[in-house]
């Protein structure tokens, strides 16, 4: 008999499940804390729960967590992991360690539909929506993980990003409740300044998400001109950038932050010219014609992967650009690359499983080879420095 996965719920979604078993509300949230706070999966280990309720549970549900294929440290700190969500399908989650912060990047989508050209995801092709469930467990398995690993009973993940692979806007009905349990007290606990949903630019989703659940936004801009958006991102044929714009302007009354952030992947001799970073001047400014809009910008090193026909643009040019933009007074930053030498920097994600079609026998190996418990090794680490404006 298949049992409910309770990772699948928010709050009120299990309390509305244990309703349904007879159980008060009370019960939900015992429960809700026993799995998000304390990591159980096991309902023996839940022992405020009447005993009658934990004989109970075992048939009727459980908490999935997803396989893990493998697991890499860099020598940064960075952890990726790789986890099977069947089908042949596996997803990438990234913790980024840092003095002040320790971030969680999550998957929304096994692949992704929209295609962008720079990025590794884009290339794979789309495969599926990914359920709450198996969002949240990327959030479950690393917290528990690292807290065991680092021996804290404090919380290591401060701060999730969901900017790992897909379009977590593409995924709504999914995502809502995961970002509810993240920022939910009896959950997470997680504030919304430090919850951030990565969208390369779903109109209409941007403005439902005001209404449900008001995180920290980033958009992927990548370009100042709907000519050049349409060749990077296909997404801006439907939704072009004067449209994305005011519904930024209009997410801002409801978001946690007083600007949003945008994403710009510098790409050589495409999108780093000096005349692109006057034109994205002018159009977050406001100027010539523009209405202008309150942001950050994040300068992003692209990765390059097999076959997609770009490079990163050389350090001196990256650094023209941002130059021109912080002069004419955007906030901006470069990121920095971390997790290089084990491919988890920013569209690095899935590098291993591009070709989806051969993906199963590919992640079968994996398993056969891979003992995820094992240390992997490091190879090399490049970072490059963050200029902070
Ligand atoms: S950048 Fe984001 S939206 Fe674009 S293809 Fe990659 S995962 Fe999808």
């Amino acid at each position: 008999m298949t049992t409910v996965n309770l990772l699948d719920f928010d709050l009120d979604g299990l309390a509305a499940y244990c309703e349904q078993l007879g159980e008060k509300r009370f019960r939900a949230v015992q429960l809700f804390r026993w799995i998000h706070q304390k990591g159980a999966s096991s309902f023996d280990q839940m022992t405020d729960l009447a005993r009658s309720l934990r004989e109970k549970l075992p048939a009727l549900c459980h908490v999935q967590d997803l396989p893990v294929l493998s697991r890499q440290a860099s020598a940064d700190g960075t952890i990726k992991w790789l986890f099977d969500v069947g089908g042949g399908n596996a997803v990438e989650t990234v913790f980024i360690p840092e003095e002040d912060r320790g971030t969680l990047c999550i998957s929304s989508q096994a692949g992704c539909a929209v295609g962008c050209r720079f990025c590794s995801t884009g290339h794979q092709g789309f495969s599926r929506n990914l359920t709450t469930g198996e969002i949240l467990a990327q959030l479950w398995h690393a917290e528990h993980y690292l807290r065991n690993h680092l021996k804290s009973s404090d919380r290591v993940i401060t701060n999730v990003v969901m900017m790992g692979m897909g379009e977590p806007l593409q995924n709504y009905a999914s995502l809502v409740p995961a970002l509810k349990v993240m920022l939910d007290d009896h959950g997470y606990g997680l504030s919304r300044r430090r919850v951030t949903v990565s969208t390369s630019g779903v109109v209409p989703m941007i403005e439902r998400l005001a209404k449900d659940v008001p995180v920290a936004l980033a958009v992927s801009l990548h370009a100042p001109t709907d000519a050049l958006r349409d060749s990077l991102v296909p997404l801006n044929l439907k939704y072009p950038i004067a449209e994305l714009l005011d519904a930024c302007r209009a997410y801002l009354p409801a978001a946690p932050r007083d600007f949003i952030t945008f994403e710009y992947c510098m790409l050589d001799g495409v999108n780093d010219q000096p005349e692109h970073a006057r034109a994205l001047l002018d159009l977050l400014k406001g100027r010539h014609g523009h209405r202008g809009i309150p942001c950050k910008i994040n300068l992003i090193p692209f990765n390059p992967f097999p076959d997609s026909g770009l490079l990163c643009s050389p350090r001196p040019v990256v650094q023209a650009f941002w130059k021109i933009l912080n002069d004419g007074g955007l906030v901006t930053t470069v990121r920095k690359t971390r997790g290089d030498d084990i491919d988890a920097a920013c569209g690095q994600l899935a590098g291993d499983v591009l070709d989806r079609t051969d993906a199963a026998r590919r992640l079968a190996q994996r398993r056969e080879s891979v003992d995820p418990n094992a240390p992997r090794p490091i190879r090399f680490v490049k970072q490059i420095k963050e200029q902070q404006a």
